[in-house]
């Protein structure tokens, strides 16, 4: 496995590089400033050392003795040495302190600077294979009984149309499957547009399209207009999640309530349906991808949507609850961030 099909190994090069890229730029300025420290501080010692000198030779500073011009000249000398000596050897033992101390730092640093990128890589690897498993499931079962039906000859007539509805229901899993994984590539990678929407228009909508003869969805909207800055396409996708859900997982023509109201600077959506409701111990994980808490039911779900309504409700800074009263009923409720005219 090289180190682009390995990610550990990917992840763990990258941040080596990195490391060293900061270690060269951190280093490239030290030694640049120990330059300069270096030549500045020469200089003045030199300097220094002369004037100190000169001051010691003039006649008026010991009238009583001629200057010894070679002795202090040698004097001088010895002190620039050990002077030269203790500035190159702080300057050495700083600019080592900082390529470890700095080269720690940089580790560290390119360590937290690539963290996120790998967590995403991670669960982006982990999303295909889940996505290649689950896609794999379906096509499995309609190819064992098409097989099955080939060898069989003599399939009497209800039998086919018992293998053609279950293909059926394969094909609408693949299709609502591969409807949701591609909902899921548009969150990542589009540049979605914002715009401003009133919420109880596109509920209402969106009712009005599940429940077409409104006989089942007892909606109830706030008076006044809630408007948020959201993209279209996903927030209705949202709603019809679930809506959806609520009309799937509860008795036929049993009563749905739904209610948008405000609370505070959110906009609130809930939506209660009666039915068997979701196990305690299940609940915190029906926002996974691929989870459904009753895997046999066979309804084309491929327990992605609720998923996919975490990932837009965040990607709207809102946040998406659920409570549920075994074999009572199931809420979800969605809190929205109004729209705030910027003054
Ligand atoms: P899917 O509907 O495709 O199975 P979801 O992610 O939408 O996937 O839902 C995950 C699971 O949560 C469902 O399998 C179902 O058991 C449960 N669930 C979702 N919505 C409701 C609801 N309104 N009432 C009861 N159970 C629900």
């Amino acid at each position: 496995m090289d180190r682009f099909t390995n990610p550990m190994s990917m992840f763990q090069s990258a941040v080596v590089r990195l490391t060293a890229g900061y270690i060269l730029i951190l280093m490239s300025i030290s030694l640049l400033f120990s330059i300069t420290v270096y030549n500045v501080a020469t200089k003045e010692i030199n300097e220094r050392l002369q004037n100190f000198q000169q001051q010691f030779e003039e006649p008026s500073f010991n009238p009583f003795s001629s200057p010894n011009h070679r002795l202090f000249s040698e004097l001088r000398s010895r002190q620039y040495d050990e002077a030269h000596k203790n500035l190159v050897l702080a300057l050495t033992l700083v600019n080592l302190a900082i390529l470890v101390g700095g080269g720690l730092l940089s580790y560290l640093l390119a360590r937290r600077t690539l963290r996120d990128i790998e967590r995403a890589h991670e669960s982006h690897s982990r999303f295909t294979s889940d996505a290649s498993h689950e896609l794999r499931t379906p096509l499995t079962v309609m190819k064992a009984e098409l097989e099955l039906a080939l060898q069989n000859p003599k399939l009497s007539k209800s039998e086919m149309r018992e293998l053609l509805e279950s293909n059926k229901e394969e094909v609408d899993k693949l299709a609502s499957m591969s409807q949701m994984l591609l909902s899921f590539a548009k969150m990542d990678h589009a540049k979605l547009d914002f715009n401003k929407l009133d919420l109880g228009i596109i509920i209402g909508d969106i009712v009005q399209r599940y429940d077409k003869n409104a006989k089942r969805v007892r909606l109830s909207v706030a008076n006044e207009p809630l408007t948020i800055r959201a993209n279209q396409s996903s927030i209705e996708q949202l709603f019809a999640i679930l809506l959806d859900n609520a009309l799937k997982y509860s008795p036929a023509d049993s009563q749905i309530d739904a209610l948008l109201s405000r609370k505070g600077r959110r906009a609130v959506f809930s939506i209660t349906n009666k039915g068997r409701g979701i196990p305690s111990d299940k609940l915190p994980r029906v926002f996974d991808r691929f989870y459904r808490v009753d895997e046999s039911r066979s309804d084309g779900g491929a327990g992605l949507g609720l998923a996919l309504a975490k990932e837009i409700v965040s990607l709207h800074k809102g946040e998406l609850e659920v409570e549920s009263i075994e074999n009572k009923s199931t809420t979800f409720r969605v809190y929205l961030p109004l729209y705030q005219k910027t003054k």
